[in-house]
């Protein structure tokens, strides 16, 4: 007989109505109600265990779903059998997904017919220990409800989610997330984000990243929440998804969709809904541009890389003053710091304050100073930066396989390092009172932003952002380049926006002394960049990170 543990995630999914939707098939509009994903998942659970034939407690299973109610089942399936559910990005090239088949020490690969054939060549040609490969079809019939299935089952939960770190730095690392910190984190975002049954949440995130899984899947089910898969995900089905319920009336009532109240996204999604806005129909757009202002769309979230503040802008103009929500948070640690649900705490620049349960200082790291954590109190102390140190239920107990870097990961005294060095400023005005602290900035990663000249310690976001603020550019990246004289010299890469491209001399393209002649009077001199490249394109990750590393590799290294 199948059974469902008791825990907080599986009770919870019990106690919604289970008429009320789970999930939805943006594209083809099938839906399924939380009712019906209990039962399979119940189901799921049982077929795995027969096709696996072990107990599947404390084993890693991976799996390659594309988003849909599919990936849901099997995520939870996993989660109710105890195991350790490793979601694999089926982008990633077969040789990446062997390593982390291995470095998981995964027991089976879970595949949906679309991704069969990849996992099939990636356990042929992995040359690892032969793995067992389970066709979903086998785990879900998808047909008639069957009626041995009880749902008081009494099993502890011992698994979680095993995520990978982006792989921004270097080699992604493996995260376990258990259930009890996967639930930390979902009651922090609902105390602050207020999640709830009314919601309908449109996903058009990668799932095999924190963003996509814990902010935009977990918790909503735990809260009860509607969420749409819209998938793959293109600007123009957003906008065409978002403007549908605002159309003038001439659809039969039961065609009418749901409005969406809750989207959240990467910097880059923003940008390029932004940029495809103007080629939608009239009709679509008026539709669209209704659906975004804030009593229709109740939250807009930005995260996992710098928003840019003329996008914020851009998207506040747009949507009649619907200001973009920007946090911070890593796999880690799943979401730190958030700017608030009242619009003057949606500080420009700022990814806000530490979120419900999250206790975060910041650490001058070469004196390992824990710096004054409201700044407004003393005074007009010179500004000083920090690593940001977290603590509380919502952290990770450590690295999958990898105790060193774990232990260089946390203090002595539990605090985890998150390698991300920010400001607190004060800001006035805001709804949060004194008691909240001055608002977190983040100035970038100290391994890959922070760059140090001569002594001086220069962020590269800070200067990303004065770039950005010039209509001339596009998107830009600054790095470190080495140096002899100054240990390390600043260098930037840019796309130029349209505009850029006419701006120079007699209608020519803008050049870097354009550039350097801009920045003049906005930033002091020795922060503007000596080294400056124009291309055509600055390649992202799925979660729109740039590796600076292989940035300056492609564009300085080979240029010499
Ligand atoms: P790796 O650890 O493998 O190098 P990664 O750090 O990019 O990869 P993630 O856990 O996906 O992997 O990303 C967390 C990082 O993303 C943070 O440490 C931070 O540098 C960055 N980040 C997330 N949100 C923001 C934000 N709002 N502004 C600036 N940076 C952000
Ligand atoms: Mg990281």
């Amino acid at each position: 007989k199948a059974a469902l543990p008791h825990s907080p995630l599986f009770d919870a999914l019990r106690r919604h109505d289970p008429d009320s939707t789970a999930i939805v098939h943006s594209r083809s509009q099938r839906s399924f109600t939380y009712g019906s994903l209990v039962h399979d998942v119940a189901d799921a659970k049982d077929r795995l265990s027969t096709h696996i034939g072990e107990s599947l407690a404390a084993k890693s299973i991976a799996f390659m779903v594309e988003n849909s109610y599919d990936y849901v089942v099997t995520l939870l399936a996993l989660l109710a059998s105890n195991a350790r559910a490793v979601p694999l990005a089926p982008s990633l090239p077969p040789a990446e997904l062997s390593y982390l088949l291995e470095h998981s020490e995964v027991s089976a690969l879970v595949s949906s017919a679309k991704y069969d054939a990849l996992a099939l060549k990636v356990l042929k040609d992995g040359g690892g220990k032969p793995l067992r490969h389970v066709h979903i079809g086998k785990l879900l019939t998808g047909s008639t409800i069957r009626d041995d299935i009880s749902f008081d089952g009494h099993v502890d939960v011992t698994g979680g989610i095993m995520l990978y770190t982006s792989g921004t730095t270097a080699r992604p690392k493996g995260v376990l997330l258990d259930e009890e910190v996967l639930m930390a984190q979902a009651n922090s975002l609902i105390q602050a984000w207020k999640y709830s049954a009314t919601d309908r949440l449109l996903h058009v995130l990668p799932l095999h990243h924190i963003h996509g899984i814990v902010n935009a899947l977990v918790t909503p089910l735990f809260a009860g929440s509607s969420i749409e898969f819209l998938f793959p995900f293109t600007p123009d089905a957003v906008w065409r998804r978002l403007a549908q319920p605002f159309l003038p009336d001439d659809q039969p009532p039961q065609h009418q969709r749901a409005p969406i109240t809750f989207l959240t996204a990467v910097p880059t999604v923003w940008a390029r809904l932004l940029q495809t806005h103007q080629d939608l129909p009239p009709e679509v757009q008026r539709a669209a541009d209704e659906a975004i202002r804030r009593e229709n769309l109740r939250l807009n979230i930005s995260g996992s890389a710098a928003l840019p503040v003329p996008v914020k802008q851009a998207w506040s103009h747009l949507s009649k003053g619907n200001v973009l929500l920007e946090r911070f948070g890593m796999t880690e640690v799943g979401m730190a710091l958030s700017c608030g649900l009242a619009d003057v705490d949606r500080i420009d620049g700022s990814v806000g304050w530490p979120l419900p349960t999250v206790e975060a200082r910041l650490v001058d790291t070469d004196t390992n100073e824990v710096l004054s954590k409201d700044r407004s109190e003393t005074g007009t102390a010179k500004e000083r930066s920090g690593e940001i140190q977290l603590r509380g239920p919502t952290i990770f107990k450590g690295y999958w396989c990898d105790e060193q870097a774990t232990q260089k990961a946390f203090t002595s005294d539990g605090w985890f390092k998150t390698g991300d060095i920010a400001v607190q400023r004060p800001v006035s005005g805001t709804g949060l009172g004194h008691s909240a602290g001055d608002p977190y900035f983040i100035l970038g990663r100290e391994s890959a932003d922070i760059i140090k000249m001569g002594g001086e310690k220069i962020s590269a976001l800070e200067i990303e952002r004065e770039l950005l603020s010039l209509p001339q550019i596009q998107e830009c990246a600054v790095v470190a380049l080495p140096s002899e004289t100054w240990g390390q010299q600043i260098a930037a890469v840019m796309v130029l926006s349209k505009e850029g491209k006419t701006a120079g001399t007699n209608g020519a393209a803008w050049t870097a002394m354009d550039m350097r002649r801009a920045l003049k009077g906005r930033l002091i001199a020795y922060k503007i960049p000596r080294r400056v490249r124009v291309v055509s394109e600055i390649r992202r990750n799925a979660m729109g990170k740039v590796n600076k590393r292989e940035l300056v590799a492609s564009v300085f290294d080979s240029a010499k």
